[in-house]
């Protein structure tokens, strides 16, 4: 299976995982609410799960943050 994370900021690709089996506990989904899971975790229409995080550079600029103000 494949696991991909992608910055939920800016799109960019932030991690590829491949794995035999789905270790939820090892990948922190079981720490997750099933909100949070929904919201996070979608599948990527080939098998696989498209995992939403935040790249290093949308960390720095905490562009994540600016965005969600100007829409609120
Ligand atoms: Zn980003």
């Amino acid at each position: 299976m494949r696991v991909r994370y992608v910055c939920d900021v800016c799109g960019t690709s932030v991690g590829d995982l491949h794995l035999d089996v789905l270790d939820e506990q090892r990948l922190g989904f079981t720490a997750l609410t099933p909100e949070e899971r929904a919201d996070i975790i979608r599948p990527d229409g080939a098998g696989g799960l498209i995992v939403a995080s935040v790249c290093d550079d949308c960390a720095d600029t905490d562009t994540g943050r600016d965005q969600e103000r100007l829409i609120h």
